[in-house]
């Protein structure tokens, strides 16, 4: 076992800079082991950049259900979380597949500041065990032992659209086609008269408001989409698997370090596991980078893999894809598969790497609030 160069003595304070939910389970990892810790949050509230966004919480990448994961790390699952066993997606062509699965595919939450959202929760358990959390708080520099949370810091995807209010029953829905979502993918997900839809793209992003203006017409034509009170909504998501994440000394998690499912962008559960095993390493001693390459990179990986494949493919490769997935008798346990490492992903990893390049290129400013020329240039 590597020694950590960051071990920290018993009592001294941690800090933790960015309180969404990998800093949020970093914090809380720290206090379940008595140790001091301060959260900042630069916003004023927790989630602020979410304000109401439903999120999938996905439940295939591991067997043991998502939510038995978060309690077995001692995480609080006291949010909001209707389990989605089925959704619709639909191919460029506008034909349907029914996706229906024995077990949930994806628990719906809803992040931001609200009283039932996965960040409340998170926010709750952290001060109920004494973590101080600071909004209002942006750190600018950390000069002792911490963590760096502090979300993306390029944008290698957007998500862009609308939350709502609606008449419409609840449901989920999704459509694979290039002309709606470069290499993405556009979703509509309806829960208790509201809603959100969005184009998720991975490229063409100076042309947004096409490729949404032709996402909300089709999921009109196919779904009869209804918005009360539209609210304009988006985000960025940073994909990036680097050789180290440290920064300084410091661990970085979550999006920070550009850890996210290059795939499709599903990134809370990543942020949550780096986040925990950052705070491990820093009670133990062990190294962090040994952590989470042990843990979390061959996942990552696969889903590199999987992105290359899938922009190489276009929507012709995705319309394959679900007629495929559709067929599995057990839909759960085949997605997990497409995420792990297997010995043909393991050789297509080197081209999958150059064909797939995170527009940001070094994590190793350890600038927080930074006005260097790259942080000018690339990070914020
Ligand atoms: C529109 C959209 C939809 C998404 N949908 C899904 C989904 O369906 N499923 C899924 O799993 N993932 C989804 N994601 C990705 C997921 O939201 C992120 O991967 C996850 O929130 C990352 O968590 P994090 O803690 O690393 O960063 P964040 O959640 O971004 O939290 C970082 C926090 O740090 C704070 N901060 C920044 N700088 C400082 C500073 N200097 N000092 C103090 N505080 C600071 C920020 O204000 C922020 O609160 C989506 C993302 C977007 C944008």
């Amino acid at each position: 076992m590597t020694e950590s160069k960051n071990k920290i003595p018993a009592e001294a304070p941690i800090e933790i800079a960015g309180a969404g939910p990998a800093g949020l389970a970093a914090a809380i990892t720290l206090a379940h082991a008595g140790r001091p810790v301060i959260v900042h949050e630069m916003q004023k509230e927790v989630g602020h950049r979410f304000g109401g966004d439903f999120q999938g919480l996905e439940n295939w990448t591991t067997q043991e259900d998502v939510l038995k994961v978060f309690e077995g790390l001692g995480l609080s699952t006291d949010f909001s979380a209707p389990p989605s066993d089925h959704c619709t997606v639909f191919d460029s062509t506008g034909k349907s597949y029914p996706i229906k699965s024995d077990e949930p595919l994806f628990y719906l939450v809803e992040r931001g500041p609200g009283p039932d959202t996965l960040d409340s929760a998170l926010l709750r358990q952290a001060q109920a065990l004494g973590v101080d959390v600071r909004f209002n708080s942006r750190l600018r520099e950390m000069k002792g032992e911490g963590i760096l949370a502090a979300g993306p810091r390029a944008a290698d995807a957007i998500a862009v659209g609308y939350h709502f209010e609606t008449t419409m029953d609840d449901g989920y829905w999704a459509i694979c086609d290039n002309e709606l979502a470069p290499e993405g993918y556009a979703y509509l997900l309806i829960s208790n008269g509201r809603g959100t839809v969005k184009t998720c793209m991975f490229s063409g992003f100076k042309q947004e408001k096409l490729y949404l203006q032709r996402t909300m017409e089709a999921f009109e034509r196919l779904v009869g989409l209804e918005m009360r009170n539209p609210e304009p909504h988006g985000g960025s998501g940073n994909f990036r698997i680097p050789h180290s994440a440290y920064s300084g000394p410091h661990p970085l998690i979550g999006e920070q370090a550009g850890f996210q499912d290059t795939l499709w962008g599903f990134g809370m559960r990543l942020a949550i596991s780096s986040g925990v095993l950052a705070a491990q390493s820093l009670l133990t001693g062990d190294n962090y980078d040994r952590l989470w390459q042990r843990d979390l990179k061959p996942q990552m990986e696969a889903s590199v893999v999987n992105r290359a494949l899938f922009s190489l493919a276009g929507s012709r490769g995705y319309d394959w894809f679900l007629a495929h997935l559709v067929a599995q008798p057990n839909l759960r346990k085949s997605l997990r598969r497409q995420y792990q490492s297997s010995w043909p992903k393991r050789l297509l990893i080197p081209w999958a790497k150059r064909r797939y390049t995170s527009r940001r290129k070094d994590i190793s400013c350890d600038h927080i609030d930074c006005h260097c020329i790259w942080c000018r240039g690339e990070c914020c």
